[in-house]
């Protein structure tokens, strides 16, 4: 069997850090909750689950009998992916669109056929991979058809072939990260891509949604490791060379990846893959401000010498790090409006200490002393916390949440500034933030937010979300650096691609699926 996650929030049951006391202390001053758990998931059996009756023998003389399924663990399991709405709505028991089948084939050829019988009998298709999309990227939303699957990929789960001269790999979409990195350790090498969603995210969810790891940085976000992709479409397969580069037109692959499950399914990718690190080193260290930390990382990733991980806290996001890890007395007066910068290296010892040598030199010239060495071990420690910590959260009535953007060096902190103030015209909240994956032309915001949890949190955050996006979109900032569009994002694409860029985009869905089963409602916004 698969390991699977809660149906109500992150890891398996059990698993993952609990809160501490210092977090729950802080957010009570901050926010005014009291502390103790106030709310829980409902039990699976208590779950409410629609019924639409989908003649599911032709599912099983497919990809036969038992990787079909309609028990009430596995529709509820795929009904829904693991954001804030995602989970509010889980754990209330609302499961009533659920998947009426989850259908998992075992090979490309399945996936076909189960494309083709979909198209033919009119059934809505959501690709599953590893279920933590945070956008309602898996919504299993039937467009105008009666019924959904979800088309669970998991079977799909094979390393093809390992080319060690080339440094790539074939791999199938539903192998999970740990799983991948687990087969290419053998012969030394790592696919470098590392979200902290890596224990359950799978290699094809993350082209699908063109992922970006924590080593970004330093190992390129996914969709600029993928060297050529096999996607199976209703209308037919859509597979690219295996070259280094190509001036063949438009690179297809990049039309792939991205495309978020409305075009088809990728059933196969090859990626470029990494040496395995022989050392790795995390530090931190305090910079004078934030401006002051935003141009000394702009500057060592403009000179190539920038850390493989790096992770600038502003000022309110180093406050509550600091007091998540019981640092929390450290007076504001003694802070004196410093940030967190945490820096990651990968490589050779020699590699490391060179570039180590480097930044330290314009970290130091810019003002910034080295924390201790604690607060490199400790993000290294905790780098996958943050989802198990959320569902305490949740139970403790607190809103937590988290938004991304990226946008030019120029206009960062214009962007910083404008999505802020959005978030904070809400009183009593909560919103940090850190530049996290660098380019010599720009970096990303990712920012978290924390509020009590009113009378209705799902409306509550979407109107804390479209401040934030409406902010975002003004201020000249990309809808998404790596969350991706779902359903979530949907409606603000004309605003980023241009009414003709959404337009090119829905021609090309039109011909791989003209009869509109692939992945309903999601990337593309709704026709008015
Ligand atoms: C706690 C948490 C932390 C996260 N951290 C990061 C992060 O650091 N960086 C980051 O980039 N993202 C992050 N994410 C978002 C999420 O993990 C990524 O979007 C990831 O790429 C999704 O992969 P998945 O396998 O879970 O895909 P799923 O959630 O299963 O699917 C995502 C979308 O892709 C489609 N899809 C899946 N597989 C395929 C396929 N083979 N062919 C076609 N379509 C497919 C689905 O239909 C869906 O629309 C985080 C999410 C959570 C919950």
């Amino acid at each position: 069997m698969r390991r699977e996650q809660v149906f109500s929030g992150w890891g398996e049951p059990g698993a993952g850090p609990s809160i501490s006391s210092h977090a729950v202390d802080f957010l009570r001053d901050e926010l005014g909750i009291d502390g103790s758990v106030v709310s829980s998931a409902v039990a699976l059996e208590d779950v409410r689950l629609g019924e639409r009756g989908l003649d599911i023998t032709p599912f099983a003389a497919i990809v036969g009998e038992e990787a079909v399924r309609t028990d009430r663990e596995a529709r509820v399991l795929r009904c829904r992916g693991k954001s804030y709405l995602d989970l509010l709505a889980q754990r209330a028991g609302d499961c009533e669109a659920a998947p009426d089948a989850v259908v998992a084939p075992a090979d490309h050829h399945q996936v076909v056929a189960v494309l083709q019988h979909c198209a033919e009998s009119g059934v809505a298709v959501v690709p599953f991979g590893g279920g933590t999309s945070v956008v309602g990227g898996l919504e299993p939303l039937r467009g105008r058809f009666e019924h959904a699957i979800s088309l669970d990929l998991a079977r799909l789960d094979r390393v093809v072939a390992v080319d060690e001269r080339s440094l790539t790999a074939v791999v199938e979409p539903g192998l999970r990260l740990p799983e991948a990195d687990r087969a290419l350790a053998a012969r030394r090498l790592t696919l470098g891509h590392v979200p902290q969603s890596y224990e359950w995210a799978s290699v094809g969810g993350c082209v699908a949604t063109r992922s970006a790891g924590q080593i970004s940085t330093g190992r390129g976000r996914i969709d600029s490791n993928v060297v050529a992709v096999r996607c199976a479409t209703p209308a037919g397969e859509l597979a690219t060379l295996d070259a280094p580069g190509s001036a063949a037109g438009p690179a297809l692959r990049h039309l792939v990846a991205g495309s978020e499950g409305v075009l088809g399914v990728i059933t196969q990718v090859s990626l470029r893959v990494h040496p395995l690190p022989a050392a790795q080193r995390f530090e931190g260290w305090l910079v004078p401000d934030f401006e002051t930390g935003c141009e000394v990382v702009r500057r060592l990733a403009q000179a190539g010498a920038a850390p493989d991980v790096p992770r600038l806290s502003d000022e309110e996001e180093t406050r509550y790090s600091l007091a998540f890890a019981g640092l929390g007395s450290l007076p504001r007066r003694a802070l004196a409006g410093r940030c967190l910068l945490i820096c990651g290296w990968e490589g050779t010892e020699d590699s490391i200490k060179r570039r180590r040598r480097e930044a330290s030199r314009a970290l130091r010239r810019s003002g910034a002393w080295p924390a201790t060495q604690r607060a490199g071990r400790e993000w290294v420690r905790s780098r996958f916390a943050g989802p198990y910590l959320r569902d305490a959260l949740m139970d403790r009535g607190v809103l937590v949440e988290t938004l991304e953007t990226a946008t030019s060096w120029s206009n960062l902190a214009a962007l910083h500034d404008a999505v802020s103030a959005a978030l904070h015209a809400s009183p009593r909240l909560i919103a940090g933030c850190h530049v996290s994956h660098l380019y010599p032309t720009g970096a990303s915001l990712y920012y978290t937010v924390f509020a009590r949890a009113g009378e209705e949190p799902a409306a509550q955050w979407r109107s804390l979300k479209t401040a934030a996006t409406d902010a975002i979109v003004a201020a000249g900032g990309t809808l998404t650096h790596h969350h991706a569009i779902g359903r979530d994002h949907a409606p603000w694409l004309a605003d980023e691609d241009g009414p003709l860029g959404v337009e090119i985009l829905r021609a090309v869905k039109d011909r791989c699926d003209p009869a509109g089963i692939m992945n309903p409602g999601k990337l593309l916004p709704a026709m008015t």
